[in-house]
């Protein structure tokens, strides 16, 4: 059987290929179906998803309580623009906000990460009424213009600009480079818990909690991109849990609503609500969505996903950093629940394909980091299957 990885002229000459406006480095294989923690390629190979739609497939793929979901909702009402009310969208912001952190209870809904860190940036301008935006060095936080001019690789910024006017960037993990730039014009803060596409780096609690205080302490809003970490990922339904701090306003998307376009920006006491006419999106909100989302959040509680999350990412790190402990090959292994990350003293690039052909994909985060987002779903054989195809690999 083929390993799915060697490119093949069909692949070359299809279609994606042909009319795609690029953006994206392709990998030569084309993926039709998934189930669970499992996707299958259209030759018949089957691999084990540690790339997880990237992040987003927390409750698996296909799974059946969000099929369901969503085929009984096409049937009833696709779109339904935020000028009536719904019902779907109703039941879900209930749902949501019953499980985000004490205090949050608003949230404008949207499709993506970076529209949720585009409305964040509004709210905070809106509600401060300054318009300094404090980012992180490492950080990444969407492509849009103005999540663009807060992430920070330049080379994904500088053919764009000039960007949005007064961003900063500032050492991540440091409380004092915060505590030096943090003025009467800052107004937001925005960090990630664990910096995700930058390499897998989380947070100390204690640099998060500073981040807060210091926010309080000078009239700027902290906001918590938690588009990555969220729904469980990290082992909390929401990463910032682990440092006990309370954002005022918290992105979501990817893992929300198990694999349907979505986004969140949740907004706590301290920020004002959007007058209207100021701010909104056709499909935000849009009841297909909403009904995927209420399926994801009820499979994420009942199954308890965010503690499986913690309990395997624990086991799997703790096989890595044996494995670090005895290959050449690994620098460093890092992450938090079921987002992990191996830093290598090589360019990873073979080693994905090593990894595919023994039937795992993975992602990278950088050109020398192996990243893992497998769904939080995944069985414990395919978690030990991941980690011998790591050890074979890697060693
Ligand atoms: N913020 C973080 C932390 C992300 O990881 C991403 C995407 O990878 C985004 C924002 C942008 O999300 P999207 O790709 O849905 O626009």
């Amino acid at each position: 059987m083929s390993t799915g990885y060697e490119p093949v002229v069909e692949i070359e000459q299809d279609a994606e290929a042909r009319y795609e406006a690029g953006g994206a480095y392709k990998r030569p294989i084309r993926l039709v179906r998934g189930a669970g923690a499992v996707v299958f390629d259209d030759r018949g190979n089957e691999y084990i998803d540690c790339v997880g739609g990237i992040a987003v497939a927390n409750v698996g793929h296909a799974n059946p309580r969000v099929v369901a979901a969503i085929t009984q909702q096409a049937a009833r009402l696709i779109t339904c623009p935020e000028l009536f009310y719904n019902d779907v969208r109703a039941a879900y912001l209930e749902r949501l906000v019953a499980a985000l952190p004490a205090g949050m209870n608003r949230v404008f809904l949207c499709n993506s990460g970076t529209e949720a860190i585009e409305a964040a940036i509004k709210f905070a301008r809106l509600t401060t009424g300054r318009t300094e935006i404090m980012a992180a060095m490492r950080g990444f936080h969407g492509r849009t213009l103005g999540a663009l001019s807060a992430t920070w690789e330049k080379s994904y910024r500088a053919p764009f600009e000039p960007l949005v006017p007064d961003y900063q960037h500032v050492r991540y993990n440091d409380p004092a480079a915060l505590e030096a730039v943090i003025s009467d014009r800052t107004a937001a803060v925005m960090l990630e818990v664990v910096q995700g596409e930058s390499g897998v780096r989380p947070a100390d609690p204690a640099y998060l909690q500073a981040a807060a205080r210091l926010c309080q302490e000078r009239g700027a809003l902290l906001i918590v991109d938690e588009v990555q970490t969220g729904f469980g990922r990290t082992g909390r339904m929401w990463a910032c849990e682990h440092a006990g701090i309370l954002p005022d306003l918290l992105c979501l998307a990817k893992g929300i609503a198990g694999g349907v376009p979505m986004g969140a920006a949740c907004l706590g006491p301290r920020v004002q609500s959007m007058p209207p006419g100021l701010h909104s999106s056709t499909f935000g909100g849009n009841p297909l969505a909403c009904a995927a989302a209420i399926a994801t959040l009820d499979e994420l509680v009942e199954r308890r996903l965010p503690e499986r999350a913690a309990i395997l990412g624990t086991h799997l790190l703790e096989r890595l950093r044996a494995l670090a402990a005895s290959s050449p090959v690994i620098r460093e292994v890092r992450g938090l629940g079921l987002l992990l990350g191996i830093e290598l003293r090589e360019h990873v690039q073979p080693y994905l394909k090593a990894l595919a052909g023994r039937g795992v994909l993975a992602l990278t985060a950088g050109p020398s980091v192996i990243r893992l987002a497998p769904p939080l779903v995944i069985e414990d054989a395919q978690l030990e299957q991941v980690a011998a195809a790591l050890e074979e690999a890697l060693r």
